[in-house]
């Protein structure tokens, strides 16, 4: 059993929670520090009771309390790259290095490279070691060149549609940086698609949405052909 609490998600603040009962791990910390404390709060968590905040990559909407929990000596893993451009000192945080395996409370993590325009962004491959858990987290991506097995819980960016982007964004420079930078509804399907024929998603529970865009996407129709697509319930939680 894994417990997935959505903290926030979307353009304006990331952070996501996963307890697998034993322990608990916070995935990118992008709201205030006393709005993260709070909500924390309503859902029965304390910051203190987390084993660690892994942080993907340096953009506020996902490390915008990193500070301040570094200030409390909070554990805080994060890429160098993310560290630097953030002048993190070097003492304070917990680096990680993509592909090497981590002990963290329950569960053992590994950072991946994704492709995004920030220093050293990460996505997190985590596995529980006393429960059937497999997770995947990976944020802003373009890219998932990738292969899983036996991933049971999917936390994934789904930022726009394509035909959607066309139609709202004239500026050119702008729709080539989206592009470049974040996952898009048919990108993901690919993925999806390529996973299912290669028996990738055949312990998949369940599929959560993260990182839609405010104008560029439609959450119903995303949930709705993943799930045809997939099989298994699709969310896509926003606050
Ligand atoms: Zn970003
Ligand atoms: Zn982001």
């Amino acid at each position: 059993m894994l417990t997935i609490e959505h903290i926030a998600s979307g353009s304006a603040g990331n952070a996501i929670l996963v307890d697998d009962g034993e322990s608990s791990l916070l995935f990118d910390a992008g709201l205030s520090y006393n709005q993260l404390r709070k909500r924390l709060l309503s859902k029965g968590y304390l910051l203190s009771d987390l084993s660690g905040i892994l942080i993907t990559h340096e953009h506020n909407d996902h490390c915008k309390a990193v500070e301040a929990l570094l200030m409390t000596g909070r554990s805080v893993y994060m890429s160098r790259g993310t560290a630097e451009a953030k002048a993190y000192m070097p003492s304070m945080y917990k680096q990680l290095t993509s592909m090497k395996e981590y002990e963290i409370g329950s569960f053992n993590v590994k950072p991946l490279d994704v492709f995004h325009d920030a220093a050293e962004p990460m996505g997190f491959l985590f596995v529980s070691k006393n429960r059937p858990v497999k997770g995947v987290y990976i944020a802003d991506t373009s890219e998932i060149p990738y292969k899983f097995n036996g991933v049971t819980h999917w936390i994934i960016e789904c930022n726009y549609a394509e035909d959607i982007l066309e139609r709202n964004t004239h500026n050119e420079i702008l729709k080539q940086r989206i592009r470049k930078s974040h996952m898009s509804f048919e990108g993901l399907k690919l993925f999806f698609q390529q996973m299912k024929e290669e028996g990738g998603l055949s312990e998949t529970k369940q599929i959560t949405l993260v990182h839609l865009s405010d104008s560029n996407s439609n959450e119903a129709k995303f949930i709705k052909e993943l799930q045809q697509l997939t099989g298994v319930p699709v969310y896509a939680p926003r606050n």
